[in-house]
């Protein structure tokens, strides 16, 4: 266990300051988990004050032969920010300056630990704002967000994180700091910009972000419908989308979600409503209006029992509240969530939603779903009491279940959570072992082989010296904490667990 005087701890302290390492085993309770079911204790954590202490931190963990995992808000759903091998914590949440704005050209400069909803409030009187938008934007952070290449409601228009982020200031394993892409909109030689965003901080360390901002729309207009089945409202996407559409989002919230939301929210959505679908467009006003007459058509056509409309900010907020708020909601129904991240091509979404009930009855668990329906990516939400370990057990096998759907329906892994501990038995299922080794030599190419002069102790793999045990199979175990062996899959899509 470590005290104030070993020598790691010591080190981190001169640079940093006594009150910024925590390692009193009571304070680092709190940094054992992030929004997933896994949990792993770090040796210590330190809350760096700018680029050049994180960097001077990642040599100090070189010369004690340390990992180190990055951590903005620590809300990952797959385990992202958990500490895998006795880790050194590295968190964020001092970098959370507004660097710079050049209105002209919609580009801002932030620190890692700006929360994503700030920096849209900060630019706001500028008439713009920053697109990604994940539902826990009240609280995240941006570094986390190009961790996970993080998407949300509103990315179904305008693309994801990657999509948002110009360049980045990044520290390597050496300790050294260096620009992948800037602040122009174009750079010339290979997209190293593009290669770290998504790489679950397994690469180095964020520590500045050049983003795109974009102008506000002239005119929103939201809708919300609630339709009878959940097959009724699927069809309405599909419809939506087959009029050549693109909505600024596409979001739906099943009964389950419906019976979470109204004690929190009290939205009074139809009784026997089965499924409420949130449909936004915005863009020039004659626009607007064509796309809000013709998405309000649709949901008619399929039989929409009540609709709801708003245009002002307000109004807005108020029928957004139950979509961004649901998860947190899923408390009225069991004290714990495991939120899968899958997605399926659009029109394979009625059959797999059909598959994940068939997967809840046979495995008993209840799962309610919300999800981006626009851009295919579900999340069922598997509710659970985690003090059961049967009951953790179903959890994770109902999980890997409705993973194997969505890939056996053409789909993909995750669509924005990320890899993390959760997923990475399942790589294997879309991968092939040399997919895995070029990804491998991918992140050797970022980890370099570090500088001799700062040569780690006792460190087994220079390779893994950022977020150990993350994203590759073999790593760490989905579920160990509560003893649970998860499933693995090979390709020939058989699991060694049913
Ligand atoms: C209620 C709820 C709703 C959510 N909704 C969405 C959603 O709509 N869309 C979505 O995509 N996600 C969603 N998430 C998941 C989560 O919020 C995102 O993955 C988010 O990007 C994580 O940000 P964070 O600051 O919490 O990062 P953390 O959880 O702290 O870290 C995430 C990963 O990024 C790495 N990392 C953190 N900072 C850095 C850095 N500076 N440099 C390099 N790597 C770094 C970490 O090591 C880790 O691997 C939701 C989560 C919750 C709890």
């Amino acid at each position: 266990m470590p005290t104030a005087s070993s020598p790691l701890i010591s080190d981190l302290a001169e640079l940093v300051g006594d009150q910024y390492v925590i390692w009193r085993p009571e304070d680092l309770l709190v940094y054992e988990y992030d929004g997933s079911i896994d949990k792993a204790t770090p040796q210590a954590v330190v809350l760096p004050r700018n680029a050049e202490e994180v960097s001077a931190i990642v040599r100090i963990a070189n010369r004690h032969g340390a990992y180190i995992v990055a951590r903005g808000a620590g809300t990952s759903l797959s385990g992202g920010a958990v500490p895998l091998r006795n880790s050194v914590v590295l968190a964020l949440t001092r970098l959370t300056a507004l660097i710079e704005v050049d209105a002209e050209n919609r580009v801002a400069i932030v620190e890692p630990g700006m929360i994503n909803l700030h920096l849209s409030e900060m630019v706001s009187h500028l008439g713009l704002f920053y697109a990604p938008d994940p539902a826990s934007q009240k609280t995240c952070t941006i570094g986390g967000n190009v961790g996970e290449n993080a998407g949300g409601p509103h990315c179904l228009a305008l693309g994801v994180t990657t999509n948002h982020v110009l360049g980045l200031e990044v520290v390597l394993a050496d300790g050294s700091l260096t620009w992948l892409g800037g602040s122009e909109r174009e750079s010339t030689g290979y997209d190293l910009r593009g290669a770290f965003v998504g790489s679950e901080g397994t690469f180095g360390i964020a520590t500045k972000i050049a983003v795109r901002l974009l102008p506000k729309p002239e005119t929103i207009h939201s809708m919300l419908a609630a339709f009878r089945t959940m097959d009724a409202a699927s069809q309405t996407v599909t419809d939506i989308i087959a009029e050549g559409m693109v909505p600024a989002a596409l979001e739906m919230m099943d009964r389950k979600t419906i019976d979470a939301v109204e004690p929190f929210y009290h939205p009074g959505y139809p009784a026997d409503a089965e499924a409420v679908l949130i449909v936004e467009v915005d863009g020039l006003k004659e626009s607007v209006e064509e796309q809000t007459e013709l998405v309000l058509k649709i949901c008619n056509d399929n039989g929409a029992m009540e609709i709801r409309e708003a245009d002002d900010e307000a109004t807005r907020a108020k029928l957004w509240e139950t979509r961004k708020g649901a998860v947190g909601a899923y408390g009225v129904i069991a004290p714990t969530y495991y939120l899968v991240d899958g997605v399926v091509p659009r029109t394979k979404l009625r059959e797999v939603l059909q598959q994940v009930d068939q997967i809840a009855a046979e495995l008993n668990v209840t799962v309610a779903n919300v999800f981006h329906a626009g851009d295919g990516n579900i999340h069922p939400a598997i509710l659970f009491n985690e003090r059961h370990p049967e009951e953790v057990k179903q959890a994770i096998l109902a999980g890997a279940r409705i993973l194997e759907a969505c890939v056996a329906a053409g789909g993909a892994l995750s669509g924005e959570h990320g890899i993390g501990i959760e997923k990475q038995a399942y790589m294997p299922l879309v991968f092939t072992e040399d997919d895995l080794e070029a990804m491998a030599r991918l992140r050797s190419a970022f980890i370099g082989e570090g500088d001799p002069e700062d040569a780690p102790i006792g460190v087994p793999s220079l390779a893994e010296r950022f977020n150990p045990g993350k994203v590759f199979p073999g790593g760490a175990v989905h579920g160990e904490a509560y003893g649970i062996t998860a499933p693995s899959f090979r390709r020939t899509g058989t699991s060694d667990w049913q």
